[in-house]
Formats: structure tokens, C-alpha cells, sequence
């Protein structure tokens, strides 16, 4: 009887360099598991960290821990010198060059002495408000 080949996707970090490596491979289970043993040697020996052997659809993330992660990655390419604002509803900060403006509806969204928002999350689409900065003077 033949083992079905999956699709699997393989990835390690340099413990030099903390570089990423990644791949994918079709594997049979008992690849996969032979793989693993690899990668787990390896890693006694020093070379690799956080090896992992998975099918892509148990790394799929939930779309919140995605968005987090892209914002941790990029917020720094983005926030020199950039206001940020936080979302009203999701409570996430993003840097103003990202908000949605002009914000659509923006008279029907803001009740009358409220705040005047900086723009409209791109993640769930509430107004956000600028934060203020920490060390204003
Ligand atoms: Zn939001």
C-alpha cells in the first residue's frame, strides 16, 4: 500500500544568522516523519532553530494574528516621523499613512462633539483617532 504524498511546508532558522529558510516539499507520512528527525538533529547540533514540519493548512493563521504580524513587520517602515492613530473598535494602531481618508459617510460617524477621526481602519473599518504623542514638548 502506498503512502499519499502531501504537500508540506518545511522551515528553519539559521542560529547564525537568524535567517529564515523555507521551502515546501510532497512527502509521504513516513518522509515527513524522517524530516522531522533531520531537522531535529540539526538542531541538537546547534545549527537551526524553530524548525518545523507542517501541512500549510495547520499554519494558517486566523486573519487577527496575520494582521498583527504584518503590522509589527512594517510599522517601523512607516511610522518615521508619521502620526498614529488607534481604532475605535479593534483597538489596533496603525500609522496615519495608512488610514482610509477621506473616511466615506464621515457626517454620519461622528456624533456631534466628538473628536474629529484621523481616518478609517483598514482593518475593520471603524473610525480612528490620533493618539497623542508621548512626549509632546
Ligand atoms: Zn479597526
Amino acid at each position: 500500500m502506498t503512502d499519499p504524498k502531501k504537500y508540506y511546508e518545511i522551515e528553519f532558522i539559521y542560529s547564525d544568522n537568524g535567517q529564515l529558510f523555507n521551502t515546501g516539499a510532497r512527502m509521504t507520512e513516513e518522509e515527513q516523519l524522517k524530516m522531522l528527525r533531520i531537522l531535529e538533529q540539526f538542531h541538537n547540533a546547534g545549527a537551526i532553530e524553530q524548525a518545523s514540519v507542517v501541512q500549510p493548512s495547520e499554519i494558517q493563521q486566523d486573519y487577527d494574528a496575520a494582521v498583527g504580524e504584518i503590522l509589527d513587520a512594517l510599522k517601523d517602515e512607516v511610522t518615521d516621523g508619521d502620526d498614529v492613530s488607534e481604532c475605535q473598535n479593534c483597538k489596533r494602531e496603525w500609522p496615519d499613512s495608512v488610514l482610509i481618508n477621506p473616511i466615506p459617510d464621515l457626517m454620519e460617524r461622528v456624533a456631534p462633539g466628538e473628536p474629529m477621526p484621523s481616518g478609517e481602519c483598514p482593518g475593520c473599518g471603524a473610525v480612528c483617532q490620533p493618539v497623542p504623542k508621548e512626549d509632546g514638548d
